[in-house]
């Protein structure tokens, strides 16, 4: 009120250039957000510091490590702590890869890539050892459930009334309806044990209820400790290469903690549209990766960037609906201002989603997964969404697919030819591919058929900001 004031008085309060030209930043992002059609005219003028300068969104997640009488946690509740809250520098991440795993970031460092810093998970506050780490570690008085996961379920139970004398679930039910929401307080339960191991554990979201002291919840996150499959991988190569062994454990990944995480998020499994899928993470088929300090390789998963189809469905990105036509700019994630745009149909639940993806960070793994079929080029997904169809089950009605650029030379679509099969090189554009339209292949068709009145042409090279040209006809 007080600057207002001044300047209707004709005197501008003394402002340092600093004041100034952040003045001016939030002026302009008040009018890209209040007018989303001025946002790809905008877009090349806005200073990148915009996203920076936001606070994140904080998930309050608590981290319950459960132990039985024949199977005993390995990792400290520090450590766990450091896996998911820190966010360790690339140099950081290298040096913890005993404690962490084959990559040795934090389930924090991707969703702050991810989101472009909009979002980040913190520790719940609690008061089990050390307080407010987010972490309570609970001793049950029973065997491990091994592959019962009724068993498992009934333990998650018991440890929620074991943990709640050191929590007060209460304070995370914000809209006082009686249940605490999975974006009110995100749960994940660390099981005793290894995958891979005789307890035969999976990692699972489970779409169970429970009780949180009196508070309904829907909901939650199991995984493993460890990945005994990798440590005896790791002593069989290392043996038969004379290489001394120098790491003992391998906890379970940030990949398979991002992929249950996504469930919570309201993504089934997408399995059929391999590495490029859009939950991501604990695919089968991971990429290849050394064991640091040696020549040593095996295949694991690094966590590509969830799709286009999660991070709206999150809430992680909010999509521009295209409308008239004109140029749009479209940003990777490493910009720091991803964006995705979405093309609706007449059918409410059946749509359109456009984003670009760069092999940088996380989704290197596009370009590298050598065990898989690596990408060549990196550029823009078109995602075709039916909501009617649930999830990715059957090939002819998929929940998400992504239409494949390859598609036009190859004369087949490389998904639909081999179930759990990658896509081969789908993004656009692609020598030979360079329109996306009602007569293109592939086509806008609906699952209808219904051709829709707009194409896609111009896009400009594969690079971390891209345009292309959206004409309605
Ligand atoms: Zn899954």
């Amino acid at each position: 009120m007080a600057r207002l004031r001044g300047i209707r008085a004709g005197r501008f309060p003394a402002m340092s250039k600093k004041q100034f030209l952040l003045t001016v930043v939030m002026l302009l992002s008040a009018v890209i957000t209040i007018f989303p059609v001025f946002q790809h005219v905008f877009a090349e003028s806005v200073p990148v510091e915009v996203s920076g300068t936001n606070q994140p969104v904080k998930i309050p997640m608590l981290v319950v490590l459960m132990e039985y009488k024949d199977y005993k946690l390995t990792l400290k509740d520090e450590d766990w702590n450091r896996k998911i809250f820190s966010l360790p520098t690339k140099e950081e991440e290298d040096r913890r890869f005993d404690l962490f795993g084959h990559l040795g970031s934090s389930v924090n460092n991707y969703y702050k890539e991810i989101t472009c810093g909009k979002f980040l998970f913190e520790p719940a506050v609690e008061n089990y050892g050390t307080s407010n780490d987010g972490v309570i570690r609970v001793s049950l008085d029973v065997k491990h459930p091994l592959t019962d996961i009724r068993a498992m379920a009934q333990a998650v139970n018991h440890a929620v009334s074991n943990a709640s004398q050191y929590i007060d679930f209460s304070r995370y039910d914000l809209d006082k309806n009686k249940s605490v929401s999975r974006m009110e307080l995100s749960l994940v339960f660390v099981s005793a044990g290894g995958y891979g191991d005789k307890t035969g554990s999976k990692n699972r979201h489970y779409y169970y209820g429970l009780n949180l002291g009196g508070l309904r919840r829907k909901g939650y996150v199991v995984v493993t400790e460890r990945r005994d499959d990798l440590k005896e991988l790791y002593a069989k190569l290392t043996k038969a290469a004379g290489v001394e062994a120098k790491y003992k454990d391998f906890p379970v990944s940030v990949g398979t903690l991002v992929h249950e995480l996504g469930h919570s998020f309201g993504s089934p499994d997408l399995y059929n549209i391999g590495h490029l899928t859009s939950l991501s993470g604990g695919q089968k088929n991971g990429s290849i990766a050394v064991f640091p300090g040696t020549k040593l390789e095996y295949t694991r998963s690094t966590p590509c960037h969830y799709g286009a189809y999660t991070m709206v469905k999150a809430d992680f990105v909010k999509p521009v609906i295209l409308e008239t036509s004109g140029v749009y700019t479209v940003y990777s994630a490493g910009t720091g201002r991803y964006n995705v745009y979405k093309i609706p149909t007449k059918n409410l639940k059946e749509y359109f989603l456009i984003e670009n993806r760069q092999f940088e960070g996380f989704d290197r793994t596009l370009g590298t997964n050598t065990n898989n079929r690596p990408l060549k080029s990196a550029g823009i997904a078109i995602w075709h969404i039916n909501e009617a169809f649930g999830n990715n089950e059957n090939m002819d009605k998929k929940l998400v697919d992504i239409e494949e650029a390859s598609e036009a030379t190859l004369g087949y679509s490389h998904i639909k030819k081999n179930r759990n099969h990658n896509p081969c090189d789908p993004f656009y554009p692609l020598k030979g591919n360079s329109e996306f339209s009602s007569n293109s292949t592939p086509n806008n068709l609906t699952y209808n058929c219904e051709p829709q009145p707009w194409k896609i042409t111009d896009f400009s090279a594969p690079a971390r900001v891209m345009t292309f040209k959206f004409n309605r006809l």
